[in-house]
């Protein structure tokens, strides 16, 4: 079975980049360049993800967003342009998954892609006893985290913010998600115990914190936890 991709853009030459590099990694691609146009295609052709514009010639992106998450948890990337930092926060927070800023690789879109389809994988979640990043190792039964041979201590809010991260590994993360996950609905606008915990994981998990190589900051949105 193809792996379906549907692509919400009215941008000419992106559709045709993106054409020429989905297809020829063997993605079945339907393309549309409404958003009214691609939410018909998302209930009528049941895509595995999704590419959305943010900027479409008969509605806003966010609608798209907000409409689709009434009824499906398909996986959504939004390509946005750049500088719009604010609004990326805003799409991400109403149910979009990640987003690239345009121009971006075709490489790069095939990873994020990819992180998408693997947390959607049916049945991987709750299976797995543990998580492994390069020399990282997450024990999830026995709640211990290694560096190498090394046992790391993690304080219970940094292990939690941990298990957040690797449960949307791959993809971005908002401050705000972050914040409702690990601490709670209350303290969403809680940004600097997030910043303060991320700093106490790297310094615990990186070889080099100043450099940090797992734990991505991603400016003015969040944080990535890298994958792959
Ligand atoms: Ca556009």
């Amino acid at each position: 079975m193809k792996v379906r991709i549907l692509l919400i853009e009215d941008d000419p030459h992106i559709r045709r980049f993106l054409r020429a590099g989905l297809t020829s990694q063997g993605y079945d691609l339907l393309e549309t360049d409404t958003g009214r146009e691609g939410l018909a295609l998302a209930a009528s052709q049941v895509p595995d993800a999704i590419l959305l514009d943010l900027g479409l010639p008969d509605m806003e992106g966010i609608e798209v967003i907000r409409n689709l998450r009434e009824w499906s948890q398909v996986p959504i990337i939004i390509l946005s342009a750049r500088g719009q930092e604010r609004e990326k926060v805003v799409n991400l927070d109403a149910g979009a998954d990640d987003y690239l800023t345009k121009p971006f690789g075709m490489g790069e879109l095939l990873a994020r892609i990819r992180a998408l389809l693997r947390r959607a994988a049916p049945g991987e979640e709750g299976q797995e006893q543990t998580f492994q990043l390069d020399r990282v190792t997450v024990d999830f039964e026995k709640r211990r985290v290694f560096r190498g041979q090394e046992e790391i201590h993690l304080t219970p809010m940094e292990y939690k913010l941990l298990l957040a991260l690797i449960r949307h590994r791959g993809k971005v993360v908002t401050h705000r998600q972050l914040l409702k996950e690990v601490w709670g609905a209350s303290h969403v606008n809680q940004q600097h115990y997030l910043r303060i915990f991320i700093l106490n994981l790297r310094r615990k998990l990186e070889e080099d914190p100043t450099r940090p190589q797992y734990l991505i900051t991603e400016p003015g949105v969040g944080y990535r936890l890298r994958d792959e």
